[in-house]
This record gives structure tokens, sequence and C-alpha cells, in this order.
């Protein structure tokens, strides 16, 4: 029996483990399929406060976790994979063994959806990235392609024209999904134009270790055409990692678990932090400042209840 179990080790929860090993409450962080999260893909971290220099993504989670050990939190490697929250202690399975707790910190985080290309997954963090406001400064002066069609690829091409020289949107289909003014915006924007009714068949180049082009696919007449450019940004939606909690806590629409009252879910002793619950601001800190805060919340929760 452990008081708390955290799921996810990404900025929210090694934030959250640090505080609640802390507090003296054991934590348990169960990795998940992508240990240290989305920082772990990224290179470059230049906008998380104390590092004036910036550092590595994978060293900064690095750092977190370390932290977050000297204090007494536990790790362990796998994925939740079922869960029951019907009463405490609650139940969770984790690749096949069921470890119970008395408070649950859920900080899964949400993951880009990617278009599922070899190429992308190689060059990723060499190129090719998801975030803008992540990597968009290392792309001075250079030609750069963003992928997709709705308010986050429009958010982000036209951030990106602070640094690019020329952005080129390439979309599915003849028409955006993002909102009018978004795309008013951008179309408005002259250093971004519009590539309709396509999509990359392959980022180049994975020998060379960085984008150097890509090759585009028209899906209307099925032309194959080659484009260079330095970057790529995929801006295709983000799915949180929430399937196993569907029907058990209350989510939006899509699938984002929804809070009140700082991280509580619809399940009292259940928190949530981080991208899995936020669909709004998505950044590292933003992820460590909920990661404390559910910390928090559980300690206090724990303290009513007895435990
Ligand atoms: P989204 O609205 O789901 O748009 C995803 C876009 O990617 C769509 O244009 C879709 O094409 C395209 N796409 C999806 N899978 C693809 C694939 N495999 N290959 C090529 N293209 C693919 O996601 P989002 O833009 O991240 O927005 C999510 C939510 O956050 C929305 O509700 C949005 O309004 C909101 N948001 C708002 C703002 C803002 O207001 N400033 C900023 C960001 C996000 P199709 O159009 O053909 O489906």
């Amino acid at each position: 029996m452990h008081p708390i179990i955290i799921l996810g080790s990404g900025p929210a929860g090694l934030t959250a483990a640090l505080y609640s090993a802390r507090a003296r409450l054991q934590p348990l962080v169960v990795d998940g399929h992508e240990a240290g999260g989305q920082l772990t893909l990224t290179t470059m971290v230049e906008n998380f406060p104390g590092f004036p220099d910036g550092l590595m993504g994978p060293d900064l989670i690095a750092s977190m976790r370390k932290q977050a050990e000297r204090f007494g939190a536990g790790f362990r490697g796998g994925s939740a994979t079922a869960a029951d929250l019907s009463r405490r202690p609650f139940r969770i399975t984790i690749d096949g063994a069921v470890e119970e707790c008395q408070g649950l910190i859920i900080a899964t985080g949400a993951s880009a959806r990617l278009l599922g290309l070899e190429s992308e997954r190689k060059l990723m963090g060499h190129g090719v990235s998801t975030c803008a406001t992540c990597d968009g400064f290392f792309f001075q002066d250079q030609e750069i392609l963003v992928v997709g069609g709705g308010d986050s690829a429009m958010e982000e091409a036209i951030f990106l024209t602070k640094f690019a020289k020329r952005v080129t949107v390439v979309h599915r289909r003849d028409k955006l999904r993002a909102s009018k003014i978004m795309q008013d915006k951008a179309f408005k924007n002259p250093k971004i134009d519009f590539t309709w009714d396509s999509v990359p068949d392959e980022i180049l180049d994975v020998n060379q270790g960085k984008v150097t082009g890509v090759r585009i696919r028209n899906l209307k007449t099925s032309a194959v055409t080659e484009r260079p450019v330095e970057g790529v940004f995929i801006a295709i939606g983000h799915t949180p990692n929430t399937q196993i909690f569907r029907g058990l806590l209350e989510m939006d629409e899509v699938g984002y678990i929804k809070t009140h009252e700082g991280t509580r879910t619809s399940v009292p002793g259940v928190f949530a932090a981080g991208d899995v619950q936020d669909r709004v601001y998505r950044q590292a800190i933003t992820a460590a400042g909920s990661g404390c805060m559910a910390a928090m919340d559980a300690e206090r929760f724990l303290e009513h209840a007895g435990h």
C-alpha cells in the first residue's frame, strides 16, 4: 500500500514527486510509456526560469528526477493499464501487477499527434518539432514547414514568422479547420503561404541527421514535390493520455481531465496535474507548477482522511 502513486514522469509528475516526498508521503512514481514526457523529445529548453543559458530537455528531466529521488521518491518502469477508483484504497494495474494507494496523482500528459513517418521520429529534436514556443527560436531566418490546418497550426505558423524567413503551412484539405480569426491572421501574414490538399511523405535527410527538405504529396493529384526547408513543425493536435480513466473521471469532450479547486478531479483523492488537464498552456513550467499544487492538495486530502 502506497500513500501516493503518481502516474507519469514529466515535469508535472516529477514536481509532484519532489513535493510529496518532502512531505514524507513516500510517493511511487510510475514512469509511463514515454518516461520523462515530452521534454525528452526536445533539445534546448530556453524558457524554463532559472537557467539563463538554457539546458537540454532530457537533462532538465534527469535533474528533476534526481532531486525527487534525493528526498525518497520511488520509481518504477511500466504504464498503468487499468484503474479501480470506486473506493479507497484505489487499485492501479501496472503492467499486470496491482498496486494500491490512498491518493492518486495523474500526470500522464498529452502526446502530440504525429504523422507516423519513420523520418519524423528519427529527426525529432533535430529540425522536427511539435512545439514552436519551445523550438522556434532556433530557426532564425530559415524556411519552415508547419503541418496542420487547426488553430494550433495557425498559432504555430504565426509565432514562427517572428523568426523564420518563410513559413509554409501544409494542410491535407483545401479548407482550414482553424477559427475564422486565426485564419484571417494567417492569411494576412506576408510570411505565410499555404500548400493545400497535401501531406508530407518523407522528411529529409535522415542520413545527415538534420532536416534539409520535405517530400510533399498532393492527395488529389498524387504529384510529389520536394521542398527545401530547415524546420518542420507538426501541429495536428494532441491526445491526452487518459484512456484508462474514461468513464471513471469527468473529462471534457476531447478527453482532458476536468479539475476544480486546484487539481481536484471528480473523484475525491484523485488529482490531475500537467498537460493531462491543460489544453491551453502546455508548458514545462506550468506543468511543474500544477504538479506542486497536486502534491499539496493530495497531502491535505490525506491529512483530513486520517492517513
Ligand atoms: P485540431 O483542431 O484537431 O486540428 C488538427 C488539424 O490537423 C486539422 O486541420 C486536421 O486536419 C489536421 N490533421 C489531423 N491529423 C492529421 C494527419 N494525420 N495528417 C495531416 N493532418 C492532420 O487540433 P488543434 O489545432 O491542436 O486544436 C485543438 C483544440 O485547441 C481546438 O479546439 C482549438 O480550437 C484549440 N486551440 C485554440 C487556439 C486558439 O484559439 N488560439 C490555439 C490552439 C488550439 P482536418 O482539418 O482535415 O481534420
